[in-house]
């Protein structure tokens, strides 16, 4: 049995920092009436919850805490569901591994 402690990766996302660019968010849900799959699939799928659905089911993005991990980039950017781009310097995720 093993004694490390149980550390749930939520709270190691805790320690990582964010820093919102008021101008620009680095990341555009494309606007569209219903929802595709993989639009709807970034609600689970998108490590730091930045995808929400609306009360017309349409799906809305807040970059806020987004750790670039690009799931969303590989998932629906190929299709035109979203535009991505890296946010721009000084902004965005700083993690920390402490
Ligand atoms: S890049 Fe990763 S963390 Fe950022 S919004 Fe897309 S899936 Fe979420």
């Amino acid at each position: 049995m093993s004694t490390e402690p149980a550390v749930r990766v939520e709270d190691r996302l805790f320690h990582n920092r964010y820093l919102i660019d008021p101008e620009r968010a680095h990341i555009k849900v494309r606007p569209h009436i219903t929802p595709s799959l993989e639009l709807v699939r970034m609600l689970s799928a998108c490590p730091a919850h930045c995808y929400t659905a609306n009360e017309k089911h349409q799906i809305e993005i807040t970059v806020d805490g987004c750790m670039e991990c690009g799931t969303c980039r590989a998932v629906c950017e190929p299709r035109g569901d979203i535009e991505w781009n890296y946010p721009r310097g000084g902004y965005g995720v700083l993690f920390k591994f402490g």
